[in-house]
């Protein structure tokens, strides 16, 4: 399962199948991270410096994190595509086929004035988390988003 928490300053990617349940994010950010809470993560409950300290401790590598660089990032199931911009201007997006089992994410890219900001895998995570809200499969034929998942 992948899910993506955004604040208005810091987005956490959370992975399912690499958590071992450590619990290094707990101890380190109880406000934020509890397990009994759905969803379990609550990315407002603590100061950005403390939640960023509690993440970097995950040993799996599970739970990550990156600044937003003011980039919003938004899911258009209308459209197919996550959507990234810097104000109104639309700098990148991740597109998936739709089929009745699986949506089939082909591509994946961000305006290269922007790299460096991992908007990539903000898209990527977007497409998927709504598929697999979905009970949808994803198929990553784009390559960037292969690597996202693996
Ligand atoms: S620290 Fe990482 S591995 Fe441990 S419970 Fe939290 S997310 Fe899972």
């Amino acid at each position: 399962m992948h899910r993506i928490y955004e604040n208005n300053d810091i987005t956490v990617f959370w992975d399912s199948e690499k958590c071992h349940h450590a619990k290094e994010c707990v101890h380190g950010a109880p406000q934020a991270f509890d397990r009994n809470k759905r969803p379990w993560i609550d990315v407002n409950a603590t100061s950005n410096p403390r939640l960023w300290r509690a993440i970097s401790k995950c040993p799996s590598g599970a739970l990550t994190c990156v600044y937003n660089h003011d980039i919003r990032v938004v899911f258009s199931e209308d459209e197919n595509r996550s959507i990234a911009y810097d104000g109104d201007r639309e700098i990148g997006e991740c597109c998936y086929d739709v089929s009745a089992e699986a949506w089939t994410i082909i591509h994946t890219g961000v305006n290269p004035d922007y790299r460096g900001k991992d908007i990539a895998r903000r898209l990527v995570y977007k497409v998927v988390e709504a598929a697999e809200k979905r009970k949808l499969k994803v198929i990553p034929v784009c390559s960037y988003a292969a690597r996202v998942l693996t």
